[in-house]
C-alpha cells in the first residue's frame, strides 16, 4: 500500500511553533516513505476559529518548503459525510441522545449507555457513542505500545454536540478514511484521542491506520508551547530560524551554509528515519 500522511491544523490561529513541528514531522515521514503528504483544515468548530487562520496556515506551509500533493480537504464541506457516519451508528445502536447538561453530569444524571435526563423538547440533544468496558490496544510507532480502558479513560463520548457540529473524533476518522491516510503524524497530546478514533474506526467498518505521536514542545516552564505566551505564530517571511528550531527538536541536522528552506528540509530528509525521532512524549522547545 502507497504511503499516505496528513498534516490536520485547526484554523483557531496562525502557524506556530508546535503545530510547524507536526507538519514538519509528518512531511519527512511521508517524504522518507517515498509517499504523499496531504492537508486538512479541521474548520469544524466555529466558535473556536479564528477569521483568517485558514489562510494564514495555508500561506505559510510553502514559506516553510512544506507542499502537498493534492488541494486541502476542509471538514465544513464535509457535512454529508459526517452526517452518514452518523446515521450509520445511530442505525446500528451504537448512539444515543444526550440531554443533560454539564451539572447534571457532574450530579451523575447520566449512566453509561443512556441518558437519565428528562427530554427537553425545545432543544437538541447532544449523541454520545455507546462505549463499552473495552481495553484499546496499539502500538504507537514512536511511543510504543498503548493500551486504554475506553470506558474508564472517554466513557461515552459525544460525537455530536448540542449545536449540530460534530466532534473532531469522529470527523478525524472519517475523513482519514477518506483521505486514504496510511499513518497518522501529529503532536503527543492526541495519544489519548487514538484509543477513541480507533473505536470509532471499528464501530464504522473503516481501517486504522499506523499511528506515530512526535513529542509535544514544552516552554521553560514546562507547559504545552501552544497554550503558552510563546504559542507567538513562526514568521513566514523569515523561515530559516523556525525550521532550523523544528528539526533541531526532532533531534535532526540542521544546515547553517542556506537559508533555503527546501534545501534545508531536503538535507534533514536525507539524514532521517522514523526510529531516530527522539523517543519522549515531551521536550522543551529552543
Ligand atoms: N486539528 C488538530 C490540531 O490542530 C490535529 C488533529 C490531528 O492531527 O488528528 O490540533
Amino acid at each position: 500500500m502507497n504511503y499516505r500522511g496528513r498534516f490536520a491544523p485547526s484554523p483557531t490561529g496562525h502557524l506556530h511553533f508546535g503545530s510547524l513541528v507536526a507538519a514538519v514531522g509528518s512531511w519527512l515521514c511521508a517524504r522518507h516513505a517515498g509517499g504523499q503528504w496531504l492537508l486538512r483544515v479541521e474548520d469544524i468548530d466555529p466558535p473556536r476559529e479564528m477569521p483568517g487562520s485558514a489562510e494564514s496556515i495555508l500561506g505559510a506551509l510553502p514559506a516553510f518548503g512544506l507542499v502537498a500533493d493534492a488541494p486541502p480537504l476542509f471538514q465544513s464541506r464535509r457535512r454529508d459525510a459526517y452526517d452518514a457516519a452518523f446515521e450509520q451508528l445511530k442505525a446500528a445502536g451504537l448512539v444515543f441522545p444526550c440531554w443533560c447538561s454539564r451539572n447534571d453530569l457532574a450530579g451523575g444524571l447520566h449512566l453509561d449507555g443512556q441518558c437519565l435526563a428528562a427530554p427537553v423538547e425545545a432543544r437538541a440533544p447532544a449523541w454520545r457513542l455507546r462505549v463499552p468496558d473495552v481495553d484499546i490496544a496499539f502500538v504507537d510507532s514512536l511511543q510504543g505500545p498503548q493500551t486504554q480502558n475506553l470506558r474508564l479513560a472517554a466513557g461515552d463520548f459525544v460525537i455530536r454536540r448540542v449545536e449540530g457540529y460534530y466532534a473532531y473524533q469522529l470527523a478525524c476518522v472519517v475523513d482519514d478514511a477518506f483521505q486514504g491516510i496510511t499513518q497518522v503524524v501529529r503532536g503527543n497530546d492526541l495519544l489519548d484521542s487514538t484509543p477513541r478514533q480507533i473505536f470509532l474506526q471499528r464501530c464504522l467498518d473503516l481501517p486504522t491506520p499506523a499511528y506515530l505521536h512526535l513529542p509535544l514542545a514544552l516552554d521553560g516552564e514546562g507547559r504545552k508551547l501552544s497554550k503558552s505566551e510563546r504559542a507567538h505564530p513562526v514568521d513566514p517571511t523569515h523561515p530559516a530560524p523556525a525550521l532550523r528550531r523544528a528539526l533541531d527538536f526532532l533531534d535532526l541536522p540542521a544546515r547553517q551554509d542556506t537559508n533555503d528552506p527546501a534545501a534545508l528540509l531536503e538535507h534533514a530528509l536525507a539524514h532521517f528515519s522514523p526510529e531516530r525521532l527522539p523517543h519522549c512524549s515531551e521536550r522543551a522547545a529552543a
